[in-house]
């Protein structure tokens, strides 16, 4: 059951149309982390295999790619990490939709994953009957989808993108004189229609981590911090997003932290990015933005539940069981690449490196 929130309300008090897994940390000490860590590098160079995780899963995973000559960073480039790699089998640490894309990349690749239940309420929220109905009803319309959906979603769709790309890519189309419908976040949706002016018709879906960032609280915030650098991902809403000193991809947030001369940060997006961000930037100080969720019983409190399904446990087990495999089916797979594809094709026209630089 989703709980609603003793404090906010929280997204819980909306009717979700899916579960939201509470959030239970694997709890270990020092010695049985070290040992995990030591068996997991044993299991990744026996089966051949080699670690990708996302900026927001939790450090003791991140830590473990980086020392096992794996990579930490955005779906996108996690996919182009794992392609490029010489490994047989990539091991993906995050959501589905990232194995997924990992899958549809690389289909000669076996591709696991610690906990396939591991999703996103982005793709949750795009149900593929009820999108591909919606697209038939305005085939005047390209379909532009965001990284954050199943691969089913994908191949419905024109064009895939990431936060980083999708401004660049809807103002392309506007210039066409395309009519764009857009899918699934409608904050990030609303804030390309912000920066194009593009016709945007928008699926109504969210991300439950971001949408949980308040506004009014971040103003307080700000107040109590005044030499404080504001960091927003654009799935965040628009009362946040209002205040932000830049908006960004992950890599791109990581980035600004990185090269401003500020020294301390409000950061709206999964608090798993701080690892990454302290590496980048250490010395500097990063805040979680307000979701009102410190004392309350909400699950998203800056950190995905999905995100959170990741452990060094699950993960052991699924490499020497060798379980928990993603599988795309190649009808789906085929038409997938194409919107995917199409983004790669776009940034290298224009001599961009899309793979590195974006984010979902
Ligand atoms: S943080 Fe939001 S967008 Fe990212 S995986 Fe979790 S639910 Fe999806």
């Amino acid at each position: 059951m989703n709980e609603v929130c003793e404090v906010t309300g929280g997204f819980n008090e909306r009717n979700l149309p899916y579960e939201v897994p509470e959030i239970n940390p694997e709890v270990l000490d020092e010695d049985q982390k070290e040992a995990l860590y030591v068996r997991i590098e044993k299991l990744l160079k026996k089966k051949d295999a080699v670690l990708v995780a996302h900026y927001y899963v939790d450090a003791d995973l991140q830590i473990l790619a980086d020392r096992t000559g794996g990579y930490v960073s955005d779906s996108l480039d996690m996919a182009r990490f794992g392609h490029e790699s010489d490994a047989s089998t990539l091991v993906v640490a995050g959501v589905r939709f990232m194995g997924e894309t990992a899958k549809i990349l690389n289909p000669e690749k076996k591709v696991l994953m610690p906990d396939l239940g591991a999703n996103c309420s982005l793709d949750l929220g795009c149900d593929i009957e009820e999108f591909s109905k919606f697209c038939d009803e305005h085939p005047d319309r390209t379909v532009v989808v965001y990284a954050n959906t199943s691969a089913a979603v994908k191949a419905r769709a024109d064009w895939m993108v990431t936060s980083g790309s999708a401004v660049e890519v809807i103002n392309h189309l506007k210039d066409k004189g395309e009519k764009i419908l857009w899918a699934p976040d409608k904050y990030l949706g609303d804030y390309i229609q912000q920066k194009t002016g593009a016709d945007m018709l928008l699926w109504d879906s969210s991300c439950i981590v971001h949408e949980s960032f308040k506004g009014s609280e971040l103003e307080a915030m700000k107040k109590a911090h005044p030499q404080a650098k504001v960091l927003v991902h654009p799935e965040s809403p628009p009362s946040v997003i209002a205040q932000a000193d830049f908006v960004g991809s992950t890599t791109g947030l990581i980035n600004y932290a990185k090269e401003s001369d500020a020294k301390e940060f409000i950061v709206a997006t999964d608090r798993g990015i701080f690892h990454k961000m302290q590496q980048a930037a250490p010395g500097k100080v990063f805040l979680e933005a307000p979701t009102a969720g410190h004392s309350a019983t909400c699950q998203s409190c800056s950190h995905c539940p999905w995100m959170a399904m990741n452990s060094l446990t699950k993960l052991a087990e699924c490499l020497e069981k060798g379980t928990n495999e993603i599988f795309v089916e190649e009808e789906i797979r085929k038409k997938a690449v194409v919107s995917i594809k199409r983004l790669l094709d776009f940034a290298k026209e224009r001599g961009q490196v899309i793979y590195g630089a974006n984010d979902a």
